[in-house]
């Protein structure tokens, strides 16, 4: 059989060949840039996704470099209460089967990087950005930059947020800005000043803002992201989300909370963005995964995650396919739309929800408090994760 070939080896990119390769088909990772890689900053691990690394073989690896965080605090940014904690021990893993992580996205990345390079059947090529591809019969033909071009029995567009195999599948153009604007800085452990809650991990939300804090690499580092929801953007104004506007935005904060924005650089930010849920995301002998297919705002810490449990099940629809490639693909949309269109519309709500002041704030405060704490935030849909193979 002809290898699969897939544009990008991000998070997803990877985690979809490793899972296309232990079902015992050939891959090929063609990625963009000079090196595989990722960016320097933390990300958040739930127990859905720990459930798939687990399939993949890697999870004891990649634990091996994460921090468990004992609970996630939530916190009003403008009093620095706590109003409701989610305990991350024994009782969180008899509910949801696996422990909630943080982790270096480079470990992260790397765990799965390792694992490709050791796995048989995958092939990873960096400085092979694609250009475009062209179906025949029972191939398809990649165009990439610095090469021939490629011959392969189908093409996985696993190449972000701006995917040029999205232009060419769905052709829906730019991706949508929320308009909210992050900073982010990782910093020595023993440079924070305030210690009292760095066991776990704690989200101060605010009016228009919302801080995050939490230790990486067995505590030694501690990640730090603040994110606001730009006026100066609602209104069309220029320099939307500069570090001015950060400052002024977060000038109503209690102090303690003030003081942690000294972590994170000013040097750049990014730009959340994401897209309305999609259904046509497949054509004949081509797909996407992961944010090329359905990005989403960071509010309930799931693009990675969505993109590694789509390589998982994309990975079980083309064993159960054959060589009906097309058949494959359809399935796999078909099991994955709903679940991520819940992850991007859910995101985009709590983004508003923990961005709220005034009557709002003290709802969302009176709200939190009450919750139920056998099931935080009703996530047992997201939590408890997906079933592969008939079984979860
Ligand atoms: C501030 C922030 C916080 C987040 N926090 C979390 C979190 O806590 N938990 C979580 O699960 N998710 C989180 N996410 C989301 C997560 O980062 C993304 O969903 C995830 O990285 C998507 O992975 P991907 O592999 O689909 O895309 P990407 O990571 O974007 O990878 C795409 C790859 O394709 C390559 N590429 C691009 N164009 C081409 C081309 N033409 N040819 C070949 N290769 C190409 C790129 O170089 C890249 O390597 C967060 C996102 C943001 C912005």
């Amino acid at each position: 059989m002809k290898e699969i070939l897939i544009a990008g080896g991000g998070i997803g990119g990877l985690a979809a060949a490793l899972a296309l390769a232990r079902k015992g088909r050939k891959v090929r990772v063609l990625e963009k840039a000079a090196e595989f890689g990722e960016i320097g900053y933390g990300i958040q691990m739930g127990p859905n996704v720990s459930r798939m690394l687990e399939r993949l073989g890697v999870l004891a690896a990649i634990e091996e470099t994460a921090f468990f965080p004992q609970a996630l605090i939530f916190a009003d940014a403008l009093d620095n209460r706590e109003i409701t904690r989610i305990a991350l021990g024994d009782a969180f893993v008899r509910r949801f089967g696996f422990r909630y992580f943080v982790i270096h996205r480079r470990d992260l990345h790397g765990g799965l990087l390792e694992a490709c390079k050791r796995q048989e059947g995958i092939v990873l090529e960096s400085s092979r950005g694609v250009l475009g591809f062209s179906e025949e019969k029972n191939l398809v033909k990649v165009k990439c930059e610095n090469s021939a071009d490629y011959e392969g029995a189908a093409l996985i567009g696993a190449d972000g947020l701006w995917s040029p195999t999205r232009q060419a599948v769905i052709g829906d153009g730019a991706p949508r800005s929320a308009g909210h604007f992050v900073y982010r800085g990782v910093v020595p452990d023993a440079e924070i000043t305030d210690r009292s809650r760095s066991d776990s991990m704690t989200i101060w939300g605010g009016p228009n803002l919302h801080l995050v804090q939490y230790r990486l690499r067995g505590g030694t580092v501690m990640n730090n992201v603040a994110t606001i929801a730009s006026r100066r953007f609602r209104r069309g104004e220029g320099n939307a989300g500069a570090p001015d506007e950060l400052e002024a935005t977060f000038a109503r904060c209690h102090g303690q909370v003030r003081d942690n924005l000294r972590y994170v650089s000013r040097e750049r930010n990014w730009v959340l963005h994401d897209r309305e849920p999609a259904t046509n995301w497949t054509r004949g002998r081509v797909t996407l995964l992961g944010d090329a297919a359905h990005p989403t705002l960071q509010y309930l810490a799931q693009g990675a995650q969505m993109a590694i449990e789509d390589g998982v099940v994309l990975a079980e629809k083309v064993a159960a396919a054959g060589d009906d490639l097309n058949r494959a693909f359809l399935a796999y949309q078909r099991e994955r739309m709903n679940r991520t269109a819940r992850v991007v519309l859910s995101s985009r709500f709590f983004g508003e929800y923990i961005h709220v002041d005034g009557g709002a704030r003290e709802l969302r405060n009176e709200l939190a408090r009450r919750r139920d704490p056998d099931n935080p935030w009703e996530v047992d849909w997201l939590y408890k994760g997906i079933e592969v193979d008939g079984r979860l």
